[in-house]
């Protein structure tokens, strides 16, 4: 009887369930164990922080596969265990429960935890992040009885996603960022003073370029405190200060966690058999010419199908133009490739609330965002990904699509 190998996948997310079925849909027959320490079935965020917040899409529709469809690709799906360590020298993933799993080859695909705000206070209830079904349970009841004094403290996408959601549900709603200029290392400069404009007529309000120092409240939060010496009012604080990799459970002295798991172009870590993909993965992105640790949904999608490969032993390299999206206020804004302030920037104005913003360096589009255009930013892709040469001229023309420009230059 031949043998049968173990690949171990720790991390029961977007990245871990796409690897998991991308071995099955390559032909590996062999064991699958897919690990997660939440008790449920793998499923995407995005909807956390957007419908399910709000209260129009349940949590349940965020699963990517039923139970018994992970039987019928004979997954293993261990759920609510998490891994505790990882003994590369005897080839195991050790589990809480006790259990070790031995492993021909180890996935690590574990996500990122939030970063909290750590100051006085902040300990107290009603301060809270938002990362899992779980968290978007909790924070979503206590905003849906409205009437709340809420404090979103961050920066970027998610916390407007966070702040425009809890003021559509009858909050009094306040966006504490720390920089003057918010959402600009998100969408870049053009992006984010355009979308900033559109916040005055929201019904939260926007104080930037302030540090949240303390929080206050006996047992629960009462109020938030500023460096400018003010306080304000808050009894559900949300704070959306960005992510860290969820690697606690690796060995320090055999690997390097700080940024993410460095890997090569397949995905491999330094370690032979041990591979990293998702929000963990630090990866050389060609599209940006650097080493780079995405917390992006079509990166987790793209890498667990991808890495499914490499470790059944293809040697291809990972590439994919980097793409982000977001729904906010009724507006769909998309950001893909390098938002490079260095570059040349084209601006293409389509009218009312359409705009796209085209980042141009030696010939060719490096980046691009999207305010409700979608198919610019998805033209602008195929241009990155082909690496097309374009002129400043055509791309500012709005009358001619993106899209023929690029079929007909790859033509
Ligand atoms: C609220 C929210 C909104 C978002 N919105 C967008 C969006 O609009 N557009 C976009 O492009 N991206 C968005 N993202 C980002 C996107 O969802 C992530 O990039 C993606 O989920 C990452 O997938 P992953 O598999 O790497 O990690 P995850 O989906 O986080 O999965 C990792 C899993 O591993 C588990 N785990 C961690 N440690 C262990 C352990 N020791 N043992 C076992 N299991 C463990 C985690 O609990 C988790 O279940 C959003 C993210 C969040 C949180």
């Amino acid at each position: 009887m031949v043998n049968k190998r173990s690949y171990v996948i720790v991390g029961a997310g977007m990245a871990g369930a796409r690897a998991a079925e991308s071995l099955r849909a390559n032909g590996f027959d062999d064991r699958i164990f897919l690990v997660g320490d939440e008790g449920k079935l793998p499923y995407e965020r995005p909807p956390l922080s957007k419908e399910c917040l709000q209260g129009s899409k349940s949590l349940f529709s965020t699963t990517l596969r039923e139970w018994d469809s992970w039987m019928e690709l004979a997954v293993h799906l261990v759920l609510d265990d998490p891994v505790t360590g990882l003994d590369t020298s005897a080839g195991a993933v050790r589990l809480a429960s006790g259990i070790d799993i031995v492993a021909d080859k180890v996935l690590i695909a574990t996500g990122g935890v939030c970063r909290t705000v750590d100051v006085p206070g902040a300990e107290l209830a009603g301060i809270h992040t938002l990362r899992t079904a779980d968290d978007c349970e909790v924070v979503g009841d206590r905003l849906r009885r409205g009437r709340s004094t809420v404090a979103v403290v961050g920066g970027g996408l998610l916390a407007v996603e966070a702040a425009a959601a809890a003021a559509a549900l009858g909050n009094e709603v306040v966006w504490l960022c720390r920089s003057r200029h918010p959402l600009t290392g998100a969408v870049g400069g053009h992006a984010a003073a355009h979308l900033r404009s559109h916040y005055s007529d929201a019904d939260f309000d926007l104080i930037a370029g302030v540090s949240v120092v303390g929080f206050e409240g006996v047992d629960r939060v009462r109020g938030v405190v500023l460096d400018d010496g003010r306080t304000l009012p808050a009894d559900v604080v949300l704070t959306a200060v960005g992510q860290r990799p969820a690697l606690d459970f690796l060995d320090p002295t055999v690997f390097d966690t700080q940024h993410g798991l460095a890997v090569d172009a397949r995905l491999e870590t330094d370690t032979p058999g041990v591979f990293a993909a998702g929000d963990v993965a630090n990866f050389v992105d060609p599209f940006v010419g650097g080493r780079v640790r995405y917390g992006m949904w079509l990166n987790a999608q793209n890498q667990g199908q991808f890495v499914a490969r490499s470790m059944m032993g293809d040697t291809a390299a990972y590439r994919q133009v980097p793409w982000y999206w977001s729904d906010h206020l009724g507006l769909n804004v998309q950001m893909a490739g390098h938002i490079d302030e260095t570059a040349s920037i084209v601006a293409r104005e389509h009218g009312g609330d359409s705009v796209s913003w085209l980042y141009v360096r030696d010939h060719r589009v490096v980046g691009a965002v999207g305010i409700n255009v979608p198919r610019d930013v998805r033209a602008a892709m195929v241009l990155m990904d082909r690496g097309v040469e374009v002129t400043e001229t055509e791309l500012a023309d709005t009358g001619s699509d993106l899209r023929a420009l690029a079929k007909k230059v790859a033509a």
